[in-house]
């Protein structure tokens, strides 16, 4: 047995059980040296039609031939490692068959959207390149097709692996820009704040999407890139690209006004997304956010744990304590409320909002209806009386995307108007108007945000059994965590990207309930550990054995999938 098993060992072993029942391939579990590299086949699967089993390869760089420039930070590193995926994927795509019942002569490698998220798909190292995938072994009804599994280990996959895995069979000049792109946005992020900036949006972006469902870029003549308002042009050097030049957002309160269908919420979802590199030929590469901006909108239904939602609402009819608020179905203004002030104990720097998706009554109290209903009838403190002092209190900028309210022209530092699709800075024409027409209004709340409150969380209130099992977590797609017997519903979340974050989070939750949920340590520490162990050890920390899907995530979306566990409690 402990003899080294090689390619042609595999083949054998699979020509010896050619007909036997599915179960047989159970035995090729193992580790095989091929000519070029490693085959290890980690799971295999129980029958055709259950989930494929699973294998990685790795190749020496002695055959790989990776130049050392290529991965020698985390930034040209995933930028390789993405670009690896996408010519492992395409390879596959070109190998790929049929080969029986079920699953058979699936291939499948979890390759990246739009985004450039670290992978465990996919890792480069000084000394090897290791590609994680699933295979569906061949079978005819339940019995081994012997045969058409070697001609997919022993001759297409090494085949794949040849052609994606190995530098001098790649398209180098596309490698490199996916090396390039991922480190010029890496470092632009870096530079903002030293700016004095939340965002930056390079001229010739192109921020509009295909659909809300595909996330590519809009093509065709009537697409506008992005062209800065001079006043708010700024310039930076990036290691590759040289100088850049676009429109940067300082810190501060932001207001993106113009007509409905003229881009704002294309804007705003643009920066939403700008907490994440993008891939090259995306439109997004140089549209980056600072990275700790968290999307706030409001979300009626959600669950809510003990949230000090004290700035925002108060004087709830029955008493209501809203120092420690909990709801199994907040309203829209609170459960706007709990976001923003969820987002605050984890750190967040930047809100961004979005009237499409705010509720009004949290947003704005006008004067007339500050006339009709006396404050003391009226539990909530507008964001129109909070936006400030976020700002000056507490450092935190906001975003805002609001057509509907001039009202907000007092309280803004910046006014982007959108104009068929072309940016304008309007903020002096803004601030002229809210002299000449006052608002009249009567600022309300006091003049104090104050303190946001940390939560302990629970740990017997995070629980992953279910039925005889001890942990069972599941995702049913990117919005959809099944935690123990709880459904978490992250429909609300739009940073959340990508399906294998979603599978990442739902196991990162069992993790830091085991590892750092005592009943004492607050949520922002317990999520600040878990992420300082992926930092470290990868996300392969989050589990015991080699998973080849998952995606890197923020502790902002960490934080709001147990932030919406229905069973969460809060110490108190
Ligand atoms: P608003 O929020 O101002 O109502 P949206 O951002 O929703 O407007 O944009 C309206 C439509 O215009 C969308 O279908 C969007 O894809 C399209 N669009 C946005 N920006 C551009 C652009 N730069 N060029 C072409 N079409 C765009
Ligand atoms: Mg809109």
């Amino acid at each position: 047995m402990s003899s080294i098993q090689t390619d042609e060992t595999l083949k054998s072993n699979l020509l010896r059980i050619d007909g036997r029942g599915y179960k047989a391939y159970k035995d090729i579990r193992g580790v095989y040296e091929f000519p070029e590299f490693t085959l290890f086949i980690d799971y295999v699967q129980g029958d055709p039609f259950a989930s494929p089993s699973r294998m990685r390869v790795r190749v020496p760089q002695r055959i790989a031939q990776y130049p050392p420039e290529t991965f020698a930070t985390g930034s040209r590193r995933v930028g390789l490692e993405n670009y690896l995926l996408v010519e492992f994927d395409r390879a596959i795509r070109q190998v790929a068959a049929r080969r029986g019942s079920g699953k058979s002569g699936l291939m499948q490698i979890d390759a990246p959207g739009q985004e450039i998220l670290e992978r465990t798909a996919m890792r480069v190292t000084a000394d090897f390149v290791e590609a994680r995938f699933a295979i569906g072994l061949p079978a005819q009804g339940r019995r081994v097709l012997g045969r058409q599994a070697v001609a997919m280990l022993c001759e297409d996959l090494p085949q794949v692996v040849m052609s994606a895995l190995r530098y001098a069979r790649n398209n180098t000049k596309i490698l490199h820009r996916f090396v390039a792109v991922n480190e010029d946005a890496d470092y632009l992020r870096a530079q903002l704040s030293g700016r004095g900036l939340i965002a930056f949006i390079a001229d010739g972006s192109i921020l509009p999407r295909r659909s809300g469902v595909d996330d590519r870029p809009l093509t065709g003549d009537h697409v506008i890139a992005w062209q800065s308002p001079p006043e708010l042009a700024v310039s930076f050097d990036l290691p590759n690209a040289g100088t850049v030049t676009g429109t940067g957002i300082p810190a501060g309160v932001t207001l993106i006004v113009g007509g409905g269908f003229h881009g704002k919420s294309t804007l705003l979802n643009a920066l939403e997304q700008g907490v994440y590199n993008h891939r090259p030929g995306d439109g997004r590469e140089l549209v980056v956010t600072d990275a700790g901006a968290v999307k706030i909108r409001a979300e009626d239904g959600r669950r809510v744990a003990g949230v000090d939602i004290s700035p925002f609402i108060n004087n709830l009819p029955f008493g209501l304590d809203t120092t420690r608020f909990t709801s199994d179905n907040a309203s829209g203004s609170t459960s706007q409320a709990a976001n923003i002030l969820e987002a605050l104990e984890l750190g967040a720097s930047v809100l961004l909002i979005d009237e499409d998706t705010a509720a009004t009554n949290f947003m704005i109290r006008d004067r007339r209806m500050q006339a009709l209903i006396a404050k003391s009838h009226e539990p909530i403190t507008p964001f129109i009386d909070r936006v400030r002092q976020l700002y000056t209190e507490h450092g935190v900028s906001t975003i805002l995307v609001i057509g509907g309210s001039g009202d907000y022209f007092d309280v803004a530092d910046l006014v982007i108007g959108m104009e068929s699709y072309r940016p304008q800075e309007l903020t002096a024409q803004a601030k002229a108007i809210a002299e000449q027409f006052q608002t009249g209004r009567k600022p309300e709340g006091g003049d104090a945000f104050g303190e946001v409150q940390s939560r302990v969380p629970l740990p017997q209130s995070v629980d992953a059994r279910k039925g005889r099992r001890d942990v069972s977590i599941k995702t049913r797609g990117q919005q959809v965590i099944q935690f123990g017997t709880e459904t978490i519903d992250l429909s609300a979340v739009s940073q959340l990207v990508d399906v294998s974050q979603t599978r990442a989070i739902g196991d990162a939750i069992f993790y830091a309930r085991e590892r750092y949920m005592d009943g004492k340590r607050p949520l922002s520490q317990i999520l600040d550990l878990v992420m300082r162990d992926i930092a470290k050890g990868g996300l392969d920390v989050l589990n015991g054995r080699p998973v080849s899907d998952y995606a890197s995530f923020r502790k902002f979306e960490l934080g709001a999938a147990l932030n919406r566990l229905r069973s969460l409690r809060i110490k108190t």
